[in-house]
């Protein structure tokens, strides 16, 4: 596998809800260990695409593929002996393609599998109130992906760890800050062992000063090679960490190139508009 490969590719990606439309053909590339912003105005459809890749959204037309395309499984492709690699909790390898083709039918177990392959962290991070830390984060691995428990607890012990958190491993969610909330928030998709990474508003949620602590387990996570699509109003936070920025609106893709370009010196006017009001 080319290490440029799409980890992600999505075609053609078209969303009504009702008369409205939302996603008007959206084609994405994200080659493994590579990180996209998507940025635009509010209904622009950023989200749509995030929750169409996590199967939350049934797209009308178009398809999405995640994993490499090819016949074998490339084991290879992972970061071996990469800082994150040791004990099971680094980026995992990628796994053969999967693609599903909205235009045709799609089953409930394709989008399943669809879903497993990518994990979100939400803006309002999406924790289940009446479980611990620790059962937040083991709760998908062992009931939905059906990991033995010991392993999962081990391994969720030492991502919480990473961020800081694992004397709260037994707290509520409601005894946490918004900051310490997502990061369990990212620690949980992290526990997944996804392909792909989606990030929506991450820190959009969160007061001032809690947000940079929580960019900052994002940047690392782009560091050690994970895959990740993010949508994100922190413009600074997209220039420093995402190899390619998307700009979109009213359902297109109006602009796109790398971070510098397309923040720096954008060429198309809606994106210049945008960023100036932003940056
Ligand atoms: P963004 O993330 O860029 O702010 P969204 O993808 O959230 O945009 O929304 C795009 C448009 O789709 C908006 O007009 C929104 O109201 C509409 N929309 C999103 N989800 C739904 C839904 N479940 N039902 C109806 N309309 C929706």
């Amino acid at each position: 596998m080319s290490p440029t490969e799409p980890v992600l590719q999505v075609r053609g990606l078209s969303k009504s809800f009702g008369a409205n439309t939302v996603l008007r053909g959206i084609d994405l590339d994200v080659p493994r260990g590579k990180v996209v912003a998507l940025i635009g105005p509010s209904g622009s459809g950023k989200t749509t695409i995030l929750r169409s890749l996590n199967g939350l959204e049934t797209p009308d037309a178009g398809s999405v593929t995640v994993g490499a395309r090819g016949t074998s499984a490339d084991g290879a492709a992972g970061a071996a002996g990469g800082p994150g690699s040791e004990g099971g909790t680094g980026v995992e390898p990628v796994l053969p393609a999967l693609t599903l083709d909205f235009g045709a039918k799609v089953t409930p177990r394709e989008v399943a599998a669809l879903r497993d392959r990518s994990a979100m962290v939400f803006q309002h991070y999406n924790l289940f109130p009446h479980l611990t830390v620790l059962q937040n984060v083991i709760e998908g691995p062992v009931r939905v992906q059906k990991r033995p428990r010991a392993e999962v607890v081990a391994e969720a012990e030492k991502l919480l760890d990473r961020v800081g958190l694992l004397e709260k491993k037994d707290a509520h969610p409601f005894e946490l800050s918004g900051g310490q909330q997502q990061r369990v928030g990212i620690v949980r998709a992290l526990a997944l062992k996804p392909q792909l990474l989606l990030f929506d508003e991450p820190t959009s949620a969160l007061d001032p000063e809690l947000v940079d602590d929580v960019l900052e387990v994002i940047k690392e996570l782009a560091e050690e090679g994970w895959t990740m699509v993010i949508v994100t109003h922190e413009l600074a936070f997209a220039r420093q960490t995402a190899d390619e920025v998307v700009f979109m609106a009213g359902g297109v893709v109006v602009e796109r190139g790398p971070a510098s370009q397309v923040l720096r010196n954008p060429q198309e006017e809606r994106t210049q508009a945008f960023v100036r009001r932003l940056l």
